[in-house]
């Protein structure tokens, strides 16, 4: 496919990466591809989620929202969430100027 970002193009519209550290629950991560993307604005103030960044690709200038959420259970099992996801450039632009 022509026009695919060399960066980002590979990635889907979401992606969830989940780390339990339980034995039986594999841990996941999100794709390589994510660590090239630029954070443009940290610390966005969102439902839901701990933590937002809005992040950039540095070549095709696409945003995304990527969110981290935690759980420490009271019996010591831990919850470590990864959201990314895609925005369009309206949304993006929106969370830019939130
Ligand atoms: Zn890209």
């Amino acid at each position: 496919m022509s026009g695919k970002c060399r960066l980002c193009g590979d990635l889907e519209d979401r992606h969830e990466a989940v780390q339990t550290r339980r034995q039986w629950e594999p841990d996941t991560f999100l794709p390589k591809a994510v660590e090239k993307l630029e954070t443009v604005k940290r610390g966005l103030r969102l439902r839901g989620p701990r933590s937002s960044d809005l992040r950039r690709c540095p070549e095709c200038l696409t945003f995304y929202l990527y969110s981290i959420d935690w759980e420490q259970a009271a019996d010591g099992m831990s919850y470590d969430q990864q959201v990314l996801r895609r925005l369009t450039d309206e949304e993006g632009q929106r969370y830019l100027r939130s």
